[in-house]
């Protein structure tokens, strides 16, 4: 199958034709402003210039909160304006084809399931470490929307009590293990805030609590969400999973918290598609 995926981003806009899961023809884009009119017509122009037509639909991973619908954007930190616009709608008449919307990390998770990681699963996990958490559910071969269309927020995990996240309430895993909140750790520890660095000393007595609290922390939010959702995988993304061997420092200790019938299930593995996945995701939107 083919289709066209577009990954929305603060910074660049990437758009692909995606045949089979796999990437055959790509374009990137700095992000043109913030405007919403604006934005809207230059994914317009790019999924045109990719030969759009009607045997080739075309998806777009949007980054924030959409309504259950997926019709109506609720809520884009980057893109301030937006709340409220019916971005499906205003998209599809500017492309003049169906268009399908889901949250970026959602999309992410889906790419791993259509070319990644997860090719060929039905129930798999996705969290994306970088500067928050953000991860996707897939139940039973779908999405798992929720709802009110927020499910599958691992960042917010309930792990720890008064650490402040970024959306306002407390406790959370992205507030405790997020690249953020350990770069605020470390620095409070009179360390220098750089995760690359800090991970390759990770086992020097200055820095050893760091990154014992950050991974106790994060296994115990993924040891959770396999108890909750008994995936076939749990899936590491984003830029903090790609330290070397950070899945085999990490996996001993998920499996110190996990049930005894689920520790023979226990599988973490690392993104396949990277920065790719969400595009490809977009694209697989369109899979009926
Ligand atoms: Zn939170």
């Amino acid at each position: 199958m083919t289709a066209i995926g577009v990954d929305l981003g603060g910074h660049k806009i990437a758009a692909a034709l995606v045949e089979d899961g796999r990437i055959v023809e790509r374009i990137s884009e700095p992000t043109a402003g913030r405007e919403p009119d604006g934005i809207l017509n230059q994914i317009a122009a790019m999924v045109k210039r990719l030969g759009a037509c009607a045997e080739c639909p075309v998806g777009v991973g949007i980054p924030g909160v959409l309504d259950a619908a997926r019709e109506v954007a609720l809520l884009l930190p980057n893109f301030t304006g937006w709340n409220g616009l019916p971005i499906r709608k205003m998209l599809s008449s500017k492309i003049g084809l169906p268009v399908e919307l889901e949250n970026d990390a959602n999309c992410y998770a889906l790419g791993e399931g259509w070319g990644g990681a997860a090719r060929g699963m039905t129930d798999f996990i996705l969290l994306t470490l970088g500067t928050g958490i953000g991860g996707g559910i897939v139940v039973g071969g779908r999405i798992l929307k929720g709802f009110h269309g927020m499910a599958g927020e691992p960042g917010h995990l309930v792990v720890g009590s008064g650490e402040p996240c970024g959306c306002s309430s407390h406790g959370h895993l992205e507030g405790i293990s997020g690249a953020d909140a350990l770069e605020r750790t470390a620095k409070s520890m009179g360390l220098q805030p750089d995760l690359k660095y800090l991970w390759t000393r990770r086992t020097d007595p200055s820095v050893a609590p760091l990154w014992d609290r950050g991974l106790d922390h994060l296994a115990k939010g993924i040891a959770s969400a396999i108890h909750l959702f008994d995936p076939q995988t749990v899936i590491l993304g984003g830029g903090m999973s790609r330290g070397e061997g950070f899945i085999d420092v990490l996996k001993p200790r998920v499996l110190d918290y996990l049930a005894l019938p689920f520790r023979k299930t226990l599988d973490l593995r690392p993104s396949q598609l990277g920065n790719d996945a969400p595009t490809i995701g977009a694209a697989a939107l369109t899979r009926k």
